[in-house]
């Protein structure tokens, strides 16, 4: 296992094991598999994994407590914990804190992270009063390190960065979100700042493992042997502010081939990140609409739309999930999807011949799953 020294002689496994994916019964969310899971827990520490990340929503809540039950059986200093505030599971923020250091059955929650903040709710988060609180909790010493796991814009991370000497920031970061994402101008900020950069997503959600046929190809041209997984793991830890990365292990298989990557911490060469750039390219070609951001379709649109802006919000929500369009929440409705009245003007404009008005219709029905 490769580590990294984080701040005070601490040194964290660049691998971390998260625990919002643990093997499950009878396909219920909340009943963890306490026997498999603690296999999986078992197999990480003894590899050398010392950081293990929960949240107070993760797995109805059972998450925390399962965690806290399988680590009990190591030395407390063997291990670190990392838990998340979520304001919007209750926003009371003491009481949540309390339960969390109960369901963990621990004294000090290591790192501490307010959870998901993004443009929608992050003048809510800073108006809360929670970092204040949080912040006394870290000089009472029940928080070691203090930090934010963040999805909003470029554009907002400023106003989060000059709210707290911040300990560290967790982002989204892969190979497909630097070329085709924001995790690029993010890591950049935060690098600049000197913020320690932990990861979440590595491989996308899973996207990077199961490219298609014609984007895996010139990764397994180079290295047929190798997972498609393992080359979104290397590009990550070849990053010099990238400490941690997470990976939500579910089968001990699963922890195996990460490990096999971490122990072996090949650096990669200029042909590597050739072809994972390719990779990249022929993975958005096949998923997303490949808008320009020419904006020749926004000068005529009656309603104003930012049509570049959404269709860049529907690339993410297709390639990461619906929940990515919970960012659009931050703009006014009358810029919403829903706004566009069908009537077809920006696509007399559109070099790429897009069908606009169906990308906002289709969007404004996604948007309803999640009111
Ligand atoms: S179809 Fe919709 S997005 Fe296109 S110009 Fe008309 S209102 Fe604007
Ligand atoms: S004209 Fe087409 S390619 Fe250009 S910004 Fe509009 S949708 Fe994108």
């Amino acid at each position: 296992m490769q580590y990294k020294e984080f701040k005070d002689g601490i040194k964290l496994s660049r691998l971390g094991m998260g625990n919002m994916r643990l093997p499950i019964v009878d396909g219920d969310y909340a009943q963890i598999d306490y026997e498999k899971a603690k296999k999986i827990v078992d197999c990480c520490i003894d590899s050398g994994i010392n950081y293990y990340d929960t949240a107070y929503i993760y797995h109805g809540g059972q998450s925390e407590c399962f965690l806290g039950k399988a680590l009990s059986r190591y030395p407390r200093d063997s291990y670190y914990v990392a838990d998340k505030f979520n304001m919007m599971a209750n926003p009371d923020f003491k009481a949540q804190f309390a339960e969390q250091l109960e369901r963990l059955q621990m004294d000090v929650i290591d790192f501490y992270l307010l959870h998901g903040t993004d443009d929608a709710s992050l003048q809510s988060t800073l108006d809360s009063g929670c970092i204040a609180y949080f912040d006394e909790m870290k000089k009472q010493g029940k928080i070691r390190y203090f930090g934010f796991s963040y999805h909003g814009s470029p554009a907002l991370l400023p106003q989060m960065l000059n709210a707290y000497p911040w300990d560290f920031v967790q982002i989204q970061l892969n190979y497909y979100d630097w070329y085709f994402g924001d995790a690029k101008p993010l890591y950049e900020m935060l690098a600049e700042a000197n913020i320690p950069v932990l990861v979440m997503e590595p491989v996308h959600g899973g996207l990077l493992a199961n490219l298609t046929d014609e984007a895996a190809k010139p990764l397994k041209e180079l290295a047929p042997d190798k997972s498609l997984a393992s080359w979104a793991m290397r590009w990550v830890i070849d990053l010099d502010n990238v400490h941690v990365v997470l990976s939500g292990m579910s089968e001990t298989a699963q922890v195996e081939d990460n490990l096999s990557t971490f122990d072996e911490a090949l650096p990669l060469s200029s042909e590597d990140h050739t072809r994972i750039l390719e990779a990249a390219q022929k993975q958005h070609a096949a998923v997303a609409v490949a808008c320009t951001s020419c904006r020749y379709c926004c000068p005529d649109c009656p309603m104003g739309l930012d049509i570049p802006f959404l269709i860049k919000s529907y690339n993410d929500a297709k390639i990461g999930g619906t929940w990515r369009l919970g960012s659009l929440m931050a703009i006014e409705k009358e810029q919403w999807p829903s706004a566009c009245i069908g009537c077809g003007e920006c696509m007399a404009h559109c070099p790429q011949s897009f069908d606009i008005p169906e990308i906002m219709s289709e969007m404004t029905e996604m948007m309803k799953t999640m009111e």
